[in-house]
Formats: C-alpha cells, structure tokens, sequence
C-alpha cells in the first residue's frame, strides 16, 4: 500500500542507516525471505519462547552473505542481530530449580509438573488446564541453553525479557479452533480467548533476574519488557547494581580526564598499556551493561531514576508506532519522549512479520520521534542510527 501523500512527504533519509531496535518476523516464517529486500538496514530479532529459540538462530544463518555493518565494538553483523530470551508471557512454563538439583536426577515428574504451575499461576488451576501446558523447563536448563546461544553468536543480545502484570494466560486451542493460521509460528496468544490465570509477578522476577545476571556475565545488551510493572523493574536493577554504581568523577578526575582528552600527543607507552589492556577480556558483572526498555508505556517521573548517572547500567527507551503511538494517551508518550537525552532514544516495529509493512512503521515512528524532539530528519536518523550502534555493542 503507497502512503497517502508519499510524493509530498519529504524524502526519507533511508541511505543514512535505519534500525530496528526489537521486533519478531520468526512469528511468521515465510516473511524472513523478504528481510534482504528491507530497507531498513538492521533488524534486532527476539526470542520469546521455546518455539522460536532456534527460528532465530536459522533466520541469521539464512541471510548471511550480505553487507555486513562493523560495530563500533568491532563486530560485524549483517541484517539480522539475533537476540535470545524467554517473554514473561511464558515464564510460566520455566520451573525455578536454582536452589535444588532434584530435576537433574529425576527429570520433572507429573506430580512436579502439578505443583510448579499450582504455585506459579494465579488462581491456581484445575488439573485439566495444566494438562494442556507443556513440561515445565528448569530454569538452570534455560540459562545453559541460553549461555550456549549467546556463546554461538558473538553480537547477540539478551531479550525478549521482562515483567508484565497485565497479561493471562490463553485458554487452550479447542478441537474446532485448530484451523489456526498456519503461517504463523505455535506458541503465540493468536486471537485465542485469556483465561483467568496470571503468572504470579514473583515467579517472573526469579526468571527475569537469571537472565539479566546472564546478560551481565557475557557483557550483552538486552531488551526489556514492562507492563504496569516499571516500579518493580527498577527495583530489581536496583538490586543488581547495588555495590556497583558509579562514582561521580571528583574535581581533580574531571580536570585530569579533560586535560587527557585535549592533549594531542599521547606517549607510546599509555598507547602500548591501551592496546594491552584491549585484548583482556572484560570481566563478568553482575547486570547488563547496557538496558533497552521497549515500547517504553511508563510515565514521565521513573525517567531520572532509571537515567541516574550512578547507574552502572546505560539505559535506552525505544518506541513503536503500534504499542506508544496507538493507545489511548499519546500525549504521555510524546511528553517522555520530550524528557529523554538525545542519546537514549531507539525506535522498533515490535512486529510479528518482516517486510515492507516494517520499513513502514519504523519509518513512521522515526517521522513522529523526529516531530517530537524537532529533529531535521537527517539529523534524527542520525541519531537513531547511532544510538542503535552504541545500544547494541
Ligand atoms: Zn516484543
């Protein structure tokens, strides 16, 4: 479909490098062949669940050949970043055996099957529902599962992770509903009617936290999902930089760092203790270094604190034409939009097919962001594009 008015519209600065910051074209498998057609030049690709873990790692191996962008860390990546995680919608389904080694020994049994989602889901179900969920996953097999993922693809990141106290579980496909879109991957909600079940906030927190701390002991990125839940996100970051936060530079450090940084002769010997210094891998930390908050729908007042400088965490906000643009209350996006650093802000498609319909959105909310901040469009795209690069690496 042509944009109504597209001639009138001014060119879109496409050629500059477009990103889209999280979005799910595994969801639908035969749009992955039009990726390499996008004009959009790099798509961050989340997992959710166990359907689409290996989808995502598939989709990279399919498309390589292309160009490939190097990240300012060094890495390149092509058309695909992929990103591996497990969505709160699904946590669920992952039984907390950190403090035990019993599934180890025994695998998990039908009565421990009973008893995790009789703990985990509120209001408890009755046995007929929890015999159409799956075998719940340990959550020590996940991370491993996950490590090994991350381990397998250099530039991945972490996600789709999160908190959510909105949503519940879809009841069961009845024999009639099985004529489900057969283009779409298994796993998703598709239409299906919810069910009184929540997941209770605590189980998605023991979920969420394993993976963060899993993000921090390889160094990625990663891509965080809150509904009604900001509050209790932060907190739980919180918790992992407590001990870590960043010292304020004194006078003295400032007045060093910019007599550094204004010295154009540097000496040999700190350009040879630089290059030393590069080739020791970075340490673990106990948090990621570096946050996506998606489809940020938090109000404006949470910003300060999830930006404080003495965060050891960099934090990004990205915003999607469908989930910021399309509620009921714009205005409260337009004002957080308004409050953020230049250097924060990241835009996504959030979308469950690649294609043209992406570039679309991603075009979209670029024009609405640039709107916003009173960006030249070249001069935003540039900015996305950047803040995408640093986001990611
Ligand atoms: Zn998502």
């Amino acid at each position: 479909m042509a944009q109504p008015n597209s001639e009138n519209r001014t060119h879109f600065p496409w050629e500059i490098g477009v990103f889209d910051a999280h979005c799910h074209p595994t969801d639908t498998l035969s749009s992955i062949a039009e990726i390499p057609r996008m004009k959009a030049t790099t798509l961050t690709v989340m997992a959710t669940r166990g359907e689409d873990q290996d989808l995502v790692h598939q989709t990279v191996a399919s498309l390589t050949g292309g160009q490939t962008l190097v990240l300012p860390s060094g890495q390149s990546v092509g058309r695909v970043l992929p990103c591996f995680g497990w969505h709160p919608w699904f946590s669920h389904q992952i039984l907390d055996d950190m403090e035990k080694t019993e599934t180890e020994v025994t695998g998990v049994t039908s009565d421990m099957k009973k008893a995790h989602y009789g703990k985990v889901l509120t209001p408890p179900p009755d046995d007929s529902f929890i015999l159409t969920l799956p075998d719940p996953k340990p959550l020590s097999q996940l991370i491993s599962e996950t490590r090994q993922r991350l381990l397998t693809h250099s530039a991945a990141l972490v996600g789709e992770v999160g908190l959510d106290r909105a949503f519940r579980l879809p009841q069961p496909w009845t024999q009639q509903e099985e004529n489900r879109d057969s283009q779409m991957t298994p796993g998703s909600r598709e239409g299906r009617t919810l069910s009184p079940h929540r997941v209770q906030l605590e189980h998605q927190k023991v979920v969420l936290e394993a993976q963060l701390r899993l993000a921090g002991e390889l160094r990625r990125s990663v891509s965080v999902h809150s509904v009604q839940a900001h509050g209790v996100v932060l907190d739980l970051f919180k918790k992992l930089w407590s001990g870590h936060e960043r010292k304020k530079p004194s006078r003295r450090e400032r007045a060093r760092r910019y007599s550094a940084a204004h010295a154009h002769a540097e000496s040999d010997a700190e350009e040879e203790h630089e290059k030393l210094t590069r080739v020791v891998p970075d340490p673990p930390l106990p948090f990621p270094p570096k946050i996506c908050m998606h489809s940020y729908s938090g109000p404006v007042e949470p910003l300060k604190q999830f930006l404080n400088p003495s965060n050891p965490s960099d934090v990004y906000f990205s915003f999607s034409t469908v989930i910021n643009f399309n509620g009921r209350s714009p205005q409260k996006v337009v004002d957080v939009i308004k409050a953020l650093p230049d250097d924060r802000i990241l835009i996504e498609s959030d979308l469950h097919t690649a294609g043209k319909q992406m570039d679309d959105l991603l075009e979209e909310v670029a024009r609405q962001i640039c709107e916003i901040r009173r960006w030249d469009l070249v001069q935003g795209v540039q900015q996305l594009a950047e803040n995408w690069k640093r986001f990611v690496c």
